[in-house]
């Protein structure tokens, strides 16, 4: 089905036609590891379930579609998805990463690849002078970013750091699993990969883990295939089944995800307890030209003047919440509360981490679907919490 339809319309039914057997309007689940062959030397297109599975391939047609790429490659979580990535590095190359990441991205990249002689250089990203000074003495193979990042929502500038990366010869990967493809498209922002972990907002309930990558180029496509049947960081069958199931209705959660969460930012901004909100809605002219809404994500830190305890004051505050639950992950129809520090960061070193921004009184918030009226009435009551000075 061509791209030119509507991102709802390609969500529900590209690589979901209604099976040709059968007339299955859902494309159906196989459960099978293994595929007969009517004789020796010809198959049907279907080998062996770690490489080949028809319920996978529907979810990786739709996300092709969905990212704008040629192809997908779905793996058995985010992190295996970026993973995979990485390993079309070489000894002694060096990646420039964005210093807003992933905890575990960054523990990815320097716990299992610097020992592996694969170094990354920490940059804001934000700065193109600095970031041209950086690519000039260290040559990196690779960008790689987050847009909006976590936890602190930024937004960076896609098709300048991709002109940037091409013109010193880097790829530039962008991690859209915070935008989700309905809010932006990065492959046609001049990136060269789309990493996503599909248990976010792509899969959307919760309910399920998965990554995957989107590209152009059908040679890194390709590529990336055979480190998945290599390596063996499959997506099972069921949880591509499931994952498509909740794709079919992205656009719509997404739309509901961001007026909530353009409520609560205005409400946080507004409060009392409150010291700086995080949100891409407030991230000025890039943010409104690059996405389409600015997505569920709003973090915030408490006023830490007049608490004598600003860690007794976090807690008060999570343990008020109601409708919100105290979860890693983000994403889904119901609201999560995070405390990025001793959660979702508690990889990055503690000075690191707060030279980042990334302080104790950082709150994170995944604004789900639920009627924002009550999610407003959760955060003022929680916001209760903070010992009046
Ligand atoms: C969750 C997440 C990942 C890792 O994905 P998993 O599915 O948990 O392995 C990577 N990047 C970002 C931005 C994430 O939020």
């Amino acid at each position: 089905m061509p791209n030119q339809q509507g991102f709802n319309t390609r969500a529900i039914h590209v690589g979901q036609a209604p099976d040709p057997t059968t007339g299955a309007t859902v494309p159906p689940l196989y459960l099978t590891s293994t595929y007969t062959q009517p004789e020796l030397g010809r198959h049907q297109g279907y080998e062996y379930g770690r490489n080949d599975n028809p319920t996978r391939q529907a979810l990786e047609e739709a996300l092709a579609s969905l990212e704008l790429g040629t192809g997908a490659v779905a793996f058995a979580s985010g992190m295996a998805a970026s993973d995979a990535i990485l390993r079309f590095l070489d000894p002694g190359d060096v990646v420039v990463a964005a210093e807003d990441l992933y905890g575990g991205v960054y523990r990815l990249l320097e716990r299992v690849y610097r020992p592996h002689h694969v170094r990354t250089v920490y940059q804001d990203l934000g700065r193109p002078a600095e970031l041209e000074a950086t690519l000039q003495r260290e040559r990196p193979r690779m960008i790689w970013l987050e847009s909006p990042s976590n936890p602190l929502l930024q937004v960076f500038d896609i098709t300048q750091l991709s002109q940037l990366a091409h013109q010193y010869g880097a790829w530039l990967v962008v991690d859209n699993t915070f935008a989700s493809p309905y809010n932006q498209n990065p492959l046609a922002l001049g990136a060269d990969l789309v990493v996503h972990s599909t248990t976010k907002y792509i899969g959307g309930h919760s309910d399920v883990i998965g990554g995957a990558v989107i590209a152009r180029d059908p040679d890194l496509i390709e590529r990336l295939k055979f480190i998945r049947n290599t390596a063996g960081g499959t997506l099972g069958p069921f949880e591509a089944w499931l994952t498509l199931r909740g794709l079919k209705t992205l656009g719509v959660r997404m739309e509901q995800h961001a007026a909530n969460a353009a409520k609560i930012a205005d409400f946080l901004s507004a409060h009392p307890a409150v010291d700086t909100v995080y949100y891409p809605g407030y991230r000025g002219p890039v943010a409104e030209r690059q996405m389409r809404t600015y997505g569920g994500m709003v973090s915030f830190t408490l006023k830490t003047d007049g608490l004598s305890d600003p860690m007794a004051a976090v807690k008060a505050v999570l343990n008020r919440f109601q409708v919100f639950s105290l979860a890693e992950s983000l994403g889904g129809v119901e609201s999560l509360v995070g405390h990025p520090a001793t959660m979702t960061h508690a990889a990055v070193p503690a000075d690191d981490r707060r030279r980042r921004g990334v302080v104790d009184t950082l709150i994170r918030l995944s604004v789900g679907i639920e009627d924002a009226d009550d999610l407003l009435q959760d955060v003022d009551t929680a916001l209760d919490g903070v010992p009046k000075a």
